[in-house]
């Protein structure tokens, strides 16, 4: 071990560089003079163990400050790195890196185990998204097994032992070049366990896929396309696992009579020529399965929209209501008996035509007028 080394000098790094400093030196240097760079190259191995060495003092504040007080002398007896100096083999140098490059590495140790999310797709009519509805569904999901009661273990008193490849941690450290990288554990398959006499229902794996019956509470109002996220409802996993989640996707049925536009409902209603021109009231049905009564009022043409408020869909979430729009389209009679014939005729020969009383017709030809001598 180098005794008489300055430790700033080494790191490049002048007397009051502060910590930060001091990390992004012996980052730069421990990369240029890492073992793995410089193949066969002992001085290069040497640098490597002197910043190592540099770093393991200047890093530590309580060292930092009996370094520049008593130099080498206060780490007599004993390196700086412990009885042994600093220890360049055994794990530590994968520590450090582990440490260093952990986190651009995409995460190391811990991070969430859990089983997988599940889709289903449920398909509601346009009533029972009016209304909102429970619906059973069934679930295709890795359940604990009961034969073995999730151990994975066909003799109960001989359950998983740790993996002694992993010693449970389920993954291994792996050099990958110059970077340290995490592999599931090739022994135990990322489970940690080992097991010497494998359940014959589950293969070890400590659960069984299975069809599970789920009551989902769909609420009054929903959409189509709408998705329900049921936390905690995915598959299982297996022991010391967090179940994942199930994600419910609601298709709405169309309806015959019924559109829908965000919270509102439109209906076209057909309506008789003679209704539309004396007025009338008419009964509609509404989505909840009930009817009500709309006045159409004298004279309204077709495309007339007729509101019966708070009608609609309920708004989720919050107690609104859309409405209904009535649609009206009036309609033109066919195979007249002779009479109907001769009363239309009668009204015709009245002035059925006459301008007042045909307000789409007026708009009509006084444009058609202006058009045919050049002013449209
Ligand atoms: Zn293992
Ligand atoms: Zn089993």
């Amino acid at each position: 071990m180098a005794t008489n080394l300055d430790y700033y000098a080494v790191l490049e790094v002048s007397r009051d560089a502060d910590g930060t400093e001091i990390k992004k030196a012996y980052r730069r240097l421990a990369m240029k003079y890492h073992p793995d760079r410089n193949p066969g190259d002992a001085e290069a191995e040497n640098r490597f163990k002197e910043i190592n060495e540099a770093y393991d003092v200047l890093k530590d504040d309580q060292k930092r400050a009996a370094y520049d007080r008593f130099g080498h002398a206060a780490f007599e007896g004993g390196g700086p790195g412990g009885a042994g100096g600093f220890d360049f083999g055994g794990g530590g140098l994968g520590d450090i890196f582990e440490q260093m490059f952990g986190d651009m590495m995409g995460g190391r140790r811990g991070g969430r185990r859990a089983g997988a999310d599940l889709q289903v797709q449920v398909s509601i009519t346009f009533a029972e998204a009016f209304s909102g509805v429970k619906k059973q569904i069934s679930v295709p999901t890795r359940v604990t097994c009961e034969s073995c009661d999730g151990t994975g273990s066909a003799d109960k008193n001989q359950p998983a032992e740790v993996c002694p490849s992993c010693h449970g941690a389920g993954k291994v450290r792996a050099q990958q070049g110059f970077f340290f990288v995490e592999r599931p554990c090739p022994t135990c398959h990322g489970s940690g366990r080992l097991i010497r006499n494998p359940c014959k229902v589950c293969h070890g794996t400590g659960t069984v896929e299975k069809n599970r019956t789920l009551e989902v509470a769909i609420p009054a109002g929903v959409e189509d396309g709408t998705r329900i996220r049921l936390s905690g409802e995915g598959e299982a996993g297996g022991a010391g696992v967090t179940p994942g989640d199930l994600y419910v996707h609601i298709s709405v049925e169309p309806h015959p009579l019924f559109q829908r536009d965000g919270a509102n409902i439109y209906c076209r209603v057909p309506v008789r020529m003679t209704q539309a021109a004396l007025g009338t009231e008419i009964e509609v049905p509404v989505v909840d399965g009930s009817r009500a009564k709309v006045k159409i009022p004298a004279g309204t043409q077709t495309g007339e929209t007729l509101r019966l408020r708070g009608k609609g869909f309920s708004v989720l979430r919050s107690s609104a209501r859309g409405d209904m729009y009535i649609q009206v389209v009036v309609e033109t009679p066919r195979h007249l008996t002779r009479r109907q014939r001769e009363l239309l005729e009668e009204f015709e020969t009245e002035g059925g035509g006459h301008d007042k009383g045909s307000p789409e017709s007026t708009g009509f030809f006084s444009k058609v007028k202006d058009f045919l001598e050049g002013k449209l």
